[in-house]
């Protein structure tokens, strides 16, 4: 059975068979009436660069159980499961996701519970802003890099997010994930191999939540002072029109957005999609962008620069279903 990055059980049967409607008839019987459960769901708004199609199934799980029947549905039919955060590092395609996508949407997966050796639990559906702020007022020390980076634990986990020298999983004490049969078990870090933007377990797996753990205590203020400041760097140095963060990967020892800065690609447009003339290493949607243009701009991108400097970039963002070799 493979299971690709996206693809959290895999897809046997083609889209064009697969019978939607009994999967959401199937489910529909046994979960909570709080579970939500969607045909065509359009993606794109619930997206940063706000581009592409529908889920052909889409879900906002109430509790573990029911996250557990719809997995178990899905994988009886051969469906693909795909988790979506805040949509913030991802590209839909044009045609949207043949799958069943789920969202920890529900306030159940949005808690932020310090405890008493110090350290902090928090639901994976929890927004990086609400950490940083909850966190802020608890004066617990160690979570303002995360500010301005516009995801929830669980894709900030999945991806490994980092910015201002601090990484995810350096506060990541323990990890509660949900394995593809619905089992929900409690990793520790140690057990856990994170890399740059990776985290493999969270390929097979889903975060359900994580304990962190804080440097230290300070007076709220301080912390807040901290935040302001990364909150002007951030602001100084990055686009402000719609966008999935950094499209590329900086490759080894090089930064992604210099080399397509130092290729001439800055303010390159295909259709609305544009790479942004302040960073260039974000594709801005300037309106009435299309998940095709962004593509299209991506190729082009990764060819200049491999003409210009002689290295293949990476995409550090996710093509949402699809496999970034298949459209490059
Ligand atoms: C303006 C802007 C600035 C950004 N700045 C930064 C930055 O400074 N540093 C940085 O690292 N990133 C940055 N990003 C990218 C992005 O915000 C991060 O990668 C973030 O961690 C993605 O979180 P998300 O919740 O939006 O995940 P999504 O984009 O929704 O999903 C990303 C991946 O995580 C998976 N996933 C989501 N939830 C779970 C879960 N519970 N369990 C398992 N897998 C899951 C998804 O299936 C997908 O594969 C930026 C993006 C934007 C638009």
């Amino acid at each position: 059975m493979s299971i690709s990055a996206t693809h959290l059980s895999p897809v046997s049967t083609a889209s064009s068979v697969v019978c939607w409607d009994d999967l959401v008839a199937e489910v529909a019987a046994v979960l909570s009436p709080a579970t939500k459960v969607r045909r065509e769901e359009p993606l794109g708004p619930k997206t940063t660069m706000r581009v592409g199609g529908a889920a052909r199934v889409y879900a906002e799980p109430a509790s573990e159980a029911d996250f557990a029947i719809l997995w178990r549905a899905a994988r009886r039919r051969g469906i693909s499961v795909l988790m979506l955060g805040r949509g913030s590092n991802l590209i839909v395609p044009e045609d949207g996701v043949d799958g069943l996508v789920v969202s920890l949407a529900n306030e159940r997966w949005a808690a932020f519970e310090p405890r008493c050796d110090g350290k902090v639990w928090v639901g994976a559906g929890l927004r990086l802003k609400n950490l940083c702020g909850l966190a802020t007022k608890a004066g617990l020390v160690g979570f303002e890099f995360l500010e301005g980076i516009p995801g929830n634990v669980g894709g900030a986990l999945r991806m490994n997010a980092g910015a201002m020298g601090g990484w995810m999983f350096d506060i990541v004490e323990e990890v509660r994930l949900m394995t593809p049969d619905g089992e929900v078990r409690t990793l520790p870090k140690a057990e856990m191999h994170v890399a740059y933007r990776h985290c493999e377990e969270l390929h097979h797996a889903v975060a359900l939540g994580a304990l962190l753990r804080p440097a230290a205590s300070a007076d709220a203020d301080a912390i807040a002072r901290q935040i302001d400041v990364y909150r002007k760097k951030r602001q100084e140095s990055q686009p402000r029109e719609p966008s999935a963060g950094c499209i590329f990967k900086n490759p080894p020892g090089a930064s992604a957005g210099r080399l397509i800065d130092e290729s001439g690609l800055k303010g390159t447009r295909v259709g609305d999609a544009e790479v942004s003339p302040v960073h260039a290493n974000f594709i801005v949607n300037r309106g009435a962008a299309r998940s095709d243009d962004v593509l299209e701009l991506i190729r082009r991108v990764r060819a200049h620069v491999k003409l210009a400097k002689g290295i293949d970039l990476e995409p550090e963002a996710i093509l949402y279903g699809k496999n970034w070799p298949d459209v490059l």
